[in-house]
């Protein structure tokens, strides 16, 4: 497939190949745009944003329905785009584009309900009027692991509060961006409005970074990328939203309902096989039931299927690299150097991992210290809720934690006394579209989902009114 800047198709010289996961084959190639291509996505979008500024927000919704409902009918056939790019089972796949669309949905709806404020003035011939008023040009930059989501999360917004968009998908999963923008052309939002380009991240990103026009960098990746964007958006003082790694503890009190909360541990740790930033990184188990627990757990997860994501009844896909793979690895093997035993899974073929349990986990080991991005549980226990509290909290990390208990007094404690940005209270899936995603310390900045998420894309406005 090819570039999408300013309603028009192009190539660039170089081209970068798209391999499958699952069975290593090239399925397609992508151009390998640079500095110049990145220059001209910013400027058909700064453009192109003073005609989508000025229009109405219902006409702004209306573009951005139909866009959703062309997705909407695609839904299969972006899933197995994704799947075959990405390697996640089918049905999460078509579950994420679900997932992803229900953004485009919510913030349609939004987009007429930016409100801004009246405030009493200081003096009778004085009005105070504060306005909300897009940013302008913004640039997306987004990871493999969400290839759909991670995007219209961050356009579906921007474009609603009358942005005009440059997004780089990243280079392992680019064909399910421009599959979104084909639609996004289809469903007739205007040249220049949505641009995608695929090539070299930082060339792309060096452009945009010192390009004045760019007025906010929104970006899903690594904390290492998003230091530097954050440092390099300094340069022209653009706002920027970051949304960085995580290292989700998942605290299970002796009190909580067991086959729900391995159930629910499952969702969270193996879903897209470990790859999320709100995977339950870290399992902490009352040591009372630790035993009961682990093995449920244990039964649940040796029911899971690995293997190519198109074939029926796989339930884990392949990992994206074999840099991937050697991390899981070097997690297992650094736990068992410190104690820890595998008690299921633990072993991998080319880029399918096992789903493997630790028990015996201890915060020493490299997997409860740093995110694993793949389908490894530790499991460790802890006697009190002050102790767990505190061993959870002690990461640089504050994306997703979750807590398991029946006791309410225990929810409400622990949940406020987690220094996350998402709590799931005997919940392993929070997120949804109208509600706010996003980390605290080095997780990130900025929130993204429901009404926070627009406030991204707005500057506000106070216009002071005096009259005689
Ligand atoms: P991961 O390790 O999960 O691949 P990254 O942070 O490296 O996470 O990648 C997330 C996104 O950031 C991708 O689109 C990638 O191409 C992009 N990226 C990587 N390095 C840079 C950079 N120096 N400048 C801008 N974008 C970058």
């Amino acid at each position: 497939m090819d570039l999408y800047i300013n309603g028009e198709w192009m190539r660039s010289g170089k081209t970068l190949d798209v391999t499958n996961p699952a069975t290593g084959e090239v399925i397609d190639t992508v151009p390998f745009a640079g500095k110049k291509e990145a220059e001209l996505a910013v400027s058909a979008a700064y453009e192109a944003f003073p005609q989508w500024s000025s229009q109405t927000a219902s006409e702004r919704s209306r573009y951005l329905m139909r866009w959703f409902q062309l997705i909407d009918e695609q839904q299969d056939e972006i899933g197995e785009i994704m799947t075959k790019e990405q390697g996640k089972p089918l049905r999460e796949a078509i579950g994420e584009v679900q997932y992803a669309n229900s953004f485009i949905q919510w913030y349609a709806e939004e987009a007429k309900r930016i409100y801004g404020d009246t405030i009493p003035a200081s003096a009778i011939n004085k009005r105070i009027l504060v306005q909300k008023q897009p940013v302008g040009v913004i640039a997306a930059i987004t990871p493999w692991n969400f290839p759909a989501a991670m995007i219209t999360r961050k356009v579906a917004p921007a474009l609603a509060a009358g942005c005009t968009a440059i997004v780089k998908p990243a280079e392992q999963t680019p064909l399910t961006a421009l599959k979104l923008a084909q639609l996004a052309e289809e469903a007739g939002i205007p040249a220049g409005v949505l641009n995608v380009i695929t090539g070299n991240a930082q060339d792309i990103g060096e452009a945009w970074l010192e390009d004045s026009r760019v007025r906010k960098i929104t970006f899903t990746g690594s904390t290492e990328v998003g230091k530097l964007l954050m440092r390099g958006a300094a340069q022209t003082v653009k706002k920027i939203s970051l949304e960085l790694g995580g290292h989700a503890p998942f605290i299970i009190m002796d009190d909580a309902n067991l086959e729900e909360a391995v159930d629910q541990v499952i969702a969270s740790k193996f879903r897209n096989a470990g790859q999320t930033c709100v995977c339950a990184n870290r399992i902490y188990v009352a040591r009372e039931i630790a035993e009961a627990f682990t093995e449920k757990f244990a039964a649940k997860v040796n029911e899971l299927k690995v293997g190519n994501g198109l074939e029926e009844g796989v339930t884990i896909g392949p990992l994206i690299d074999k840099a991937a793979v050697e991390k899981v690895e070097a997690h297992i093997h650094d736990a068992l150097k410190k104690g820890g035993q595998v008690t299921v899974g633990g072993r991998w073929t080319n880029h399918f991992f096992e789903p493997t349990i630790i028990t015996g986990a201890t915060d020493e080991m490299l997997c409860m210290n740093e995110e694993t991005f793949g389908p490894l549980a530790p499991v460790a226990t802890f006697d009190t809720e002050e102790e767990v509290i505190e061993r959870a909290n002690h990461t640089p990390y504050g994306l997703a934690a979750y807590v398991f208990t029946e006791n309410i007094g225990r929810a409400i404690r622990l949940s406020e006394k987690l220094e996350y940005g998402i709590v799931g209270v005997n919940d392993g899936m929070p997120s949804v579209a109208q509600a706010p995603f996003g980390g605290w310390k080095e997780s990130g900045l900025g929130r993204e989902g429901g009404k926070y998420g627009i406030e991204e894309y707005l500057e506000v406005k106070y216009v002071s009114v005096a009259f005689k």
